[in-house]
């Protein structure tokens, strides 16, 4: 089968490889749609120790065309999405949903399994979440950066009328902005340099696109509202945008970190004291939230469909992810497979 596989850093090729076969508890996708991330183009960019011919990939949904042994609940052609690893499904926090965090979790797409953008992939059945009818292909392959934003909302504690900041128009921005509003957020004020990106961010339901180099975000909401922002998500991840989320989040309120900052970065620790502000590092997503995000799909109560800047093939990837090196108008890419 074709897939796009990491070569060396800064390379993606299309090779043939062995189409992969369910073992026991597993089951075998043929692949609809898979969505670009932000972590495969670091992993690219970076190796990260990624093995060469790795297939990438972990945003995905498509249809059931292999059982393996004692998987149960599941039949030939039932349309899924899946988390992107499989865990031990014994531990306490499998038990609970909560697999990301499992101590022997092996991961798709990111070097350990082979990952969906390839016309086949393995998948744990217990990883496996049905697909609603009504949610197609390309909505399948935003559950997974849809729950992320969801589950740093569900950790802010939002409740009804807040007031928010959103550092960062990317999917991940974008996703928390949609779960903000449905959540009942007043005010979601955007921080956002590129033009294509805070056009995106209105068409999604900002209250407001500020460009931070112009004007702060936090001065605005407090302009609008008369206090300053009960939440701020930095959803980022580089260099000194921790210390602004700080500096402008309302006293008593929170800041949820989403952006995956790589290297050191400072803060004064004094100015959380005074404002007695909660800052939350959060990660992923638990099965819940997964699932929670697929209901809200299926119900109407986001629609994510303008994230969805393009759609290309598999054979397009590698020249795909050299244009999404350079700052572009893309949002969420989709890699689609003929189904
Ligand atoms: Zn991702
Ligand atoms: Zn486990």
């Amino acid at each position: 089968m074709k897939a796009a596989v990491y070569k060396q850093p800064n390379e993606m090729a299309v090779i043939d490889v062995p189409r992969p076969v369910a073992g026991r508890g597993e089951v075998v996708l043929k692949v609809h749609a898979c969505g670009i991330c932000g972590s495969d183009l670091h992993a690219v960019q970076y190796g990260f120790g990624m093995p060469p011919g790795s297939v990438m990939g972990h945003e995905f949904c498509g249809e059931i065309v292999e059982l393996g042994p004692e998987v149960g609940g599941y039949a030939i052609g039932d349309r899924v999405t899946s988390l992107p690893y499989i865990g031990c499904n014994t531990c306490e926090l499998c038990a609970v949903g909560n697999g990301m965090h499992c101590e022997n979790i092996r991961g798709l797409g990111l070097g350990q399994l082979p990952g969906a953008y390839a016309e086949y992939v393995m998948c744990g059945a217990k990883s496996l979440f049905k697909l609603p009818d009504n949610v197609d292909s390309r909505l399948g392959a935003l559950i997974e950066p849809l729950s992320v934003g969801l589950h740093g909302v569900n950790r802010s504690g939002l409740g009804p009328g807040a007031a928010c900041v959103v550092m960062g128009g990317g999917p991940i921005g974008l996703a928390t902005l949609l779960w903000c509003k449905a959540k009942g957020a007043a005010t979601v004020i955007v921080s956002e340099l590129a033009p294509g990106r805070s056009e995106l961010a209105r068409r999604l339901g900002a209250t407001e696109v500020v460009n931070p180099a112009i004007k702060d975000p936090g001065e605005r909401i407090r302009e609008m509202t008369g206090r300053g922002p009960d939440l701020v998500f930095e959803c980022i991840g580089v260099k000194a945008t921790l210390e602004s989320a700080i500096s402008m989040v309302a006293t008593l309120g929170r800041v949820v970190v989403l952006g995956v900052c790589m290297e050191p970065d400072e803060i004064t620790p004094v100015r959380c004291i005074f404002k007695e502000i909660t800052v939350s590092f959060v990660l992923g997503y638990n099965d819940a939230e997964f699932q929670e995000t697929i209901d809200a799909l299926s119900q109407g109560k986001i629609d994510p469909r303008p994230m969805v800047t393009d759609v290309i093939g598999v054979e397009q990837v590698p020249e795909m992810f050299a244009a999404l090196r350079k700052p572009s108008g893309q949002a969420k890419v989709i890699v689609e497979f003929p189904h």
